[in-house]
């Protein structure tokens, strides 16, 4: 037998299964909708805790599937537009046997990338994530001085990574955050930060999560949107 329900969760609906199995299933169709598969007497609340602790990855994945095909693909050329801590610079080549780390420039907002002769996307791209990367780096104890202070709680380290997420907190208390961080403006990496210092106090994304990211960056949901727009 199968019981079939529709639910909402944090905005989402869900289809929901309960059925003569012994795990709960969740997964995602092509489509972006959302599948539960529960053992049949499970509680709301275990489901709904469950579903909970993989929201961002819901969202996300939902998001990645429901995108648009034709997205404009930056190729790190002369004139492109690129951003640094949320401002927009003018991406310049430049070949030099001497420079090997790209340079800005914040009065005439221009990006300096060194690149070799004949070189791909991936290189240059590469070259102007070394930028972020030292960005980053350069700043980490500010956003971390500041942000720790409001949450209350210290990382034991915090990594820069070119990554896929944002920021990834683990249980053994080591941040990591994402280079690419320094394109946007300096609030989204406090808000990533505040959110990774606020696992460590709660792992999950549940709604005493969200009263402590309420209370320590009442504007997240705001800064998030930004964070998340295409740039
Ligand atoms: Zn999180």
């Amino acid at each position: 037998m199968v019981v079939r329900e529709e639910i909402e969760i944090e905005g989402i609906s869900i289809i929901l299964e309960r059925k003569n199995i012994k795990n709960l299933y969740l997964r995602i169709k092509p489509d972006g909708t959302v599948k539960v598969s529960s053992p049949m007497r499970l509680s709301d609340e275990v489901i709904n805790d469950f579903v909970l602790s993989r929201i961002d990855w819901i969202r996300d994945t939902r998001a990645k599937m429901l995108e648009k095909p034709l997205k404009p693909q930056l190729k790190y050329v002369n004139g492109e537009t690129h951003y640094i801590w949320g401002e927009p610079y003018t991406l310049q080549l430049i070949t030099n046997e001497i420079v090997k780390k790209a340079i800005y420039d914040s009065d005439e907002h221009v990006i300096y990338l060194p690149v070799p002769k004949r070189s791909n996307i991936k290189q240059r791209e590469k070259i102007l994530f070394e930028l972020y990367r030292d960005e980053m780096n350069k700043n980490l104890s500010y956003f971390l001085e500041k942000c720790t202070y409001f949450v209350g709680k210290e990382p034991k380290e915090v990594k820069i990574r070119n990554m896929k997420n944002w920021g990834n907190c683990r249980k053994d208390k080591r941040i990591t955050l994402n280079l690419k961080l320094a394109k946007k403006p300096p609030v989204c990496t406090e808000y990533v930060l505040i959110h990774e210092l606020c696992h460590l106090i709660e792992f999950n994304h549940g709604p005493r999560f969200k009263a402590l990211m309420d209370n320590f960056c009442h504007n997240w949901r705001e800064i998030k949107r930004v964070l998340n727009e295409e740039q």
